[in-house]
């Protein structure tokens, strides 16, 4: 008989009660140091005590009333995303998919109202934009797309960083370059600087426009509050969701005036998106996030975090081969099965991420102290030990 729960999903034994900062409690009275953070999005942690109370003096005040009317917490949030990046304009999904699919609509809008024929987007190996059909076709893995056709069409697929093979493929036909500044689910896979600058001069040569997914990668992970900013270029239109509402639903595209041209009254909308909950949490969490001074500390707590897995892989070299990733995203690439790392983290109370390409995600909370980075990387060392058949 199938679950009463439709079995998408395969769950680790753990049922968690609540949570404070870093740390989650377990039914059964364990304390788990989170280092997944609900893969990128607690950005603050748990029950952090300002979000807390965003949330709960909006749910007193008012909780949805559709975007047919002024939502201020919406005109709030969007006036400090365009404040504080490239954008112009902000559209407000409940999700990274339905940014995704905003992304794609806009994009090919934009050459439709220019009255060019450009739908074509190039994509490219690894990539993951999300699960709906603009998603998986985005993404174009088997694992994704087999069973699901006919698959939306119009998305070529490269290989990830390849700027030859981008040069070659862009054409008169291209509309947009869809691309992840670092990869998330396929491995913790940064795009060097060099080839996001060079994605930006091709684009600017040809006119396409170019699509960031920062749906894991921003809101400050990379200790900027969009990764982009380290490679000093910017897109057109982006992809945010995650880490955004800080553990409430909530996602957003953010566009230039002119990538958002095509996009008039009636061509797009939510019943939810922008609502008041997510609207006025989005805000706190961008009052915190985009802080300079919030963002440098990140940078600062990742360089001690990676040194420390750089040691922590020195000292494992049977279990583990690399680190990689930037700020507060880091990937443990693993000569073990990474399924395995994971589940003995379970046994020492740290709570991990597998990504694709056999690698360990470590995507923790910003706000992770020093001495709990401390307190990770020792139980990672256990959890290290537990797999040699050694003692930790
Ligand atoms: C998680 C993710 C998505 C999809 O977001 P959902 O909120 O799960 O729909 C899209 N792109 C990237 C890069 C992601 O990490």
């Amino acid at each position: 008989m199938i679950a009463s729960v439709l079995p998408t999903y395969s769950r680790a034994p753990l049922t968690f009660t609540s949570g404070e900062g870093s740390w989650l409690l377990e039914a059964d009275g364990r304390r788990f140091l989170d280092l997944g953070a609900g893969i990128a999005v607690n950005v603050l942690g748990h029950a952090h005590p300002a979000l807390v109370s965003a949330l709960t003096d909006q749910a007193a005040a008012l909780w949805h009333v559709s975007n047919l009317y002024n939502i201020p917490a919406q005109q709030q949030l969007a006036d400090a995303l365009v404040d504080h990046s490239f954008a112009d304009t902000v559209f407000f999904t409940n999700s990274g998919t339905e940014a995704c699919e905003l992304a794609v609509k806009m994009a090919r809008k934009y050459w439709y109202e220019k009255g060019e024929d450009r739908t074509e987007i190039i994509a490219f190996d690894g990539s993951f934009h999300g699960r709906s059909s603009a998603g998986i076709a985005a993404a174009g893995s088997e694992k994704m797309t087999k069973g699901f056709g006919p698959l939306l069409p119009g998305f070529t697929h490269l290989p990830f960083a390849d700027l030859e093979a981008v040069t070659a493929a862009a054409s008169y036909k291209t509309a947009a370059i869809l691309v992840e500044p670092i990869q998330g689910e396929g491995g913790i896979r940064p795009l060097p600087d060099d080839a996001l600058k060079g994605l930006r001069d091709l684009c600017d040569r040809h006119g396409i426009l170019l699509v960031l997914d920062e749906v894991q990668c921003g809101m400050g992970r990379t200790g900027k509050l969009f990764a982009h900013e380290w490679a000093g270029i910017t897109p057109d239109i982006m992809m945010v969701a995650k880490g955004i509402g800080g553990g409430f639903p909530l996602g957003a595209v953010l566009a230039t005036e002119e990538a958002a041209s095509g996009m008039t009254a009636g061509t797009h909308g939510s019943t939810y998106g922008g609502n008041p909950l997510a609207c006025s949490v989005g805000l706190k969490v961008m009052e915190i996030v985009a802080e300079e001074e919030f963002l440098a500390d990140v940078s600062r707590k990742a360089g001690m975090f990676r040194q420390r897995l750089e040691a922590l892989v020195a000292a494992h070299p049977d279990v583990f081969e690399a680190v990689r990733g930037a700020g507060l995203m880091l990937g443990l690439k693993c000569k073990v099965p990474n399924a395995d790392i994971v589940q003995a983290g379970y046994a020492q109370g740290v709570l991990t991420v597998p990504a694709a390409d056999n690698v360990v995600r470590i995507l923790p909370a910003l706000n992770i102290s020093e001495e709990e980075i401390g307190a990770a990387v020792a139980k990672l060392d256990a959890a290290a030990a537990q797999m040699q058949g050694v003692d930790a």
